[in-house]
């Protein structure tokens, strides 16, 4: 499986910057999870990606989403999916797709038909998308979000989006064989314990312990969603953790699992 999680942003000269703002991972090209900089940095995958699958509904993670049907709007010749929990639809009909932030791209139809699709997923149950088993998991985080099990051909990943300290994934992802890496978030240093608990967010020392619920120290583990104004300060602890199989996943890079 290859999982890409997409640039966010740029240095002063330019250059793709490595800190990440929004969150979006396209996985084997064709399904993204979450749609943070989706229309902004999908490249080469763009005319693939048709399915979109969401963790939660923060800005962060949803930011390109309107846009990324925008840009396609008038080539579509069959809907972008967008699948989410009920409440999550709920959530993008009320405050994003409602005419006044964006145009509600469920009713404006281009001429070959529908542009915008919403496929309800529920919480423990699988279903499939793009040659991709997914089981959404819910986490610890803003109400209802996320965490995936998601599998291919080859293996399967655990991919928890934002979550503070939480069960439900790791004994999901302790019930594969097939797991082959784990794809955890790590937003705030140990100095903002008490904001990461607020906002339900893990710190390095807190996805030590995530990781020990899991107890498959030989996994590939790699720490992505960390707060760009503190990355720094987040990857050193994380390297003083001392996890030889703890690694954090590059901004715009491609992992191999
Ligand atoms: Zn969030």
């Amino acid at each position: 499986m290859e999982i890409r999680l997409l640039k966010s942003s740029f240095d002063d000269d330019g250059s793709a910057s490595t800190r990440q703002h929004t969150a979006c991972f396209v996985v084997n090209g064709v399904a993204a999870f979450d749609a943070g900089s989706l229309a902004m940095a999908i490249g080469e995958d763009r005319p693939n990606v048709r399915d979109i699958v969401l963790s939660h509904t923060h800005l962060d993670h949803i930011a390109g989403l309107p846009l990324f049907i925008d840009d396609l709007f008038s080539t579509l010749r069959s809907p972008i999916r967008v699948h989410a929990s009920l409440t999550m639809i709920g959530a993008l009909r009320s405050h994003i797709f409602n005419d006044v932030i964006y145009p509600n791209f469920e009713e404006i139809k281009n001429e070959f038909g529908q542009v915008l699709e919403f496929r309800e997923y529920e919480f423990e149950v699988e279903f499939s998308v793009a040659g991709l088993s997914i089981l959404p998991v819910k986490v610890n985080h803003n109400e209802p979000s996320a965490g995936f099990i998601v599998g291919d051909a080859i293996g399967t990943i655990a991919l928890t989006g934002d979550t503070a300290d939480t069960d439900a994934i790791w004994v999901a992802a302790g019930q594969r064989n097939d797991l082959r890496a784990i794809v955890v978030e790590c937003a705030f240093p140990e100095s903002m314990t008490k904001l990461a608990a607020t906002a339900r967010h893990l710190t390095p020392l807190g996805l030590k312990a995530e990781l020990e619920k899991l107890d498959r120290g030989d996994l590939p583990v790699y720490v992505a969603n960390i707060k760009p104004m503190f990355r720094e300060q987040v990857v050193a602890e994380i390297e003083e953790l001392g996890l030889s199989n703890v690694r954090i996943f590059p901004v715009g890079g491609v992992i191999s699992v």
